[in-house]
């Protein structure tokens, strides 16, 4: 079966997809500074006011979580949230400041960059790209640093039920897909979601079930 608003195939490793509890563990300023676990996680990572904050709200389903993450002082670190006691979500530092001078996003990538290299439990990164605009070169360049370093993704677009300046979303991000597949010969999963309408959530669970029990393996 696929999804609806997906490329993704749900297959007979898509199990157990609903979050019955979630808390916060810890905020990390370094990559070695976060859990030790080994227990799988998915790094959620996006431009600033993506919508990041109000997809993790929606798929946990508490507020209290979003506003960790967006608190003065967390938003620059990696935050750890365990579900169920059994996976972490993880929110990473928005990228691509609009105001943020040229060093202070390089700043953003040699923090991250650590992360995503040496994070054995990583099982993907929800690389968020917002569906209400044309595609923006810092989410292309993002997605391409993530490929050449064979980091897995999901593309997760952001605010499907939005419409700005004539472009529908599904048009933005069939322009997005048409961009990536220069780089890609096989285009990475990717699903549509709205925070407002609630769209794909249950869709998206069901494929980080799918992805944690690959992994498991
Ligand atoms: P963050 O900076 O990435 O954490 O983004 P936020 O979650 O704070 O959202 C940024 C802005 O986009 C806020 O004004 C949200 O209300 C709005 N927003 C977030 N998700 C959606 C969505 O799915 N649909 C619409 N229409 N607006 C959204």
């Amino acid at each position: 079966m696929v999804l609806p608003g997906s490329n993704i195939v749900i297959g007979p490793y898509a199990g157990h997809a609903q979050i019955k509890e979630v808390e916060f563990v810890k905020s990390s300023g370094r990559a070695k500074d976060c859990p030790r676990d080994g227990r799988p996680e998915f790094a959620i990572l996006g431009r600033s006011n993506v919508g990041k904050s109000s997809l993790i709200n929606a798929l946990v389903r508490k507020k209290e979580v979003a506003l960790t993450s967006k608190k003065p002082g967390k938003t620059q670190l990696i935050n750890h949230f365990l579900v169920n006691k059994s996976w972490y979500i993880v929110d990473l530092p928005g990228y691509g400041f609009a105001k943020a001078p040229g060093s202070v996003r390089m700043d953003w990538s040699a923090f991250t960059k650590g992360y995503f290299l040496n994070r054995d439990n990583l099982v993907a990164v929800l690389l968020l790209v917002d569906a209400s605009v044309p595609p923006q070169k810092i989410d292309l360049d993002c997605a391409n640093w993530l490929g050449r370093n064979n980091i897995p993704m999901t593309f997760v677009f952001t605010k499907c039920d939005k419409m700005k300046g004539g472009k529908r979303p599904d048009e933005n991000i069939r322009n997005f897909q048409e961009l990536m597949r220069e780089n890609y010969r096989h285009h990475p999963p990717w699903i549509m979601t709205s925070s407002v309408t609630g769209l794909g959530r249950d869709e998206l669970l069901l494929h980080m079930s799918q992805l944690r029990n690959y992994w498991d393996q």
